[in-house]
């Protein structure tokens, strides 16, 4: 089977973030995964395009480019931004660490972001820009999957 892929390329207005994370999830669900895997998979694609919404333009509207691929079972999503990019990678991954207390954020985007995927990795270039890649394998299953789930609520109807 090929190995499927998407892109999807918006300007970085945070209405915006909520249909990323549905398209993605969108994507995702041909390797019929869990409840569970969806809504980690969502959460860490919304920390993602969030922090180049919030971060990468400050004032600007820039570009932002989602990549999504499907590679065996594994899910790989690229969040792109063209903006600022990131002074200290290793610091801004360091729970708590905000650049932005006054808008009240709290620090926890990437480190929500790796707890719920395999694979964090962020690449960064002062006024270049940020690539976050986030990699997921998706189980082979044997708990209920999303696509069940759905079916059967369906058959309630
Ligand atoms: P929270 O995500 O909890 O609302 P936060 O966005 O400040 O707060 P993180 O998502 O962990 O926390 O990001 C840490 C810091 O890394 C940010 O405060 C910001 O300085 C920097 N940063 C993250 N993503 C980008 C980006 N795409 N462009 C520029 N700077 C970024
Ligand atoms: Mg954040």
């Amino acid at each position: 089977m090929h190995n499927n892929y998407v892109f999807i390329r918006i300007p970085s207005l945070s209405v915006n973030e909520s249909f990323t994370r549905a398209a993605v999830a969108a994507f995702c669900s041909s390797l019929n995964p869990t409840v569970n895997e969806i809504t980690e998979i969502k959460t860490a694609v919304s920390e993602a395009v969030t922090n180049a919404v919030v971060h990468a333009y400050e004032d600007k509207i820039g570009e932002i480019e989602i990549q999504c691929r499907i590679k065996g079972r594994v899910v790989e999503i690229i969040v792109e931004d063209f903006g600022c990019g990131i002074e200290d990678v290793e610091k801004a991954r360091e729970p708590l660490f905000t650049t932005k207390p006054e808008l009240e954020r709290s620090g926890m985007g990437f480190s929500v972001m790796e707890s719920f995927m395999d694979e964090v990795i962020v690449l960064s270039e002062k006024d270049v820009g940020t690539k976050v890649i986030l990699r997921k394998k998706i189980s082979e299953k044997k708990q209920k999957s999303l696509n069940e789930e759905i079916d059967e609520s369906s058959e309630e109807e």
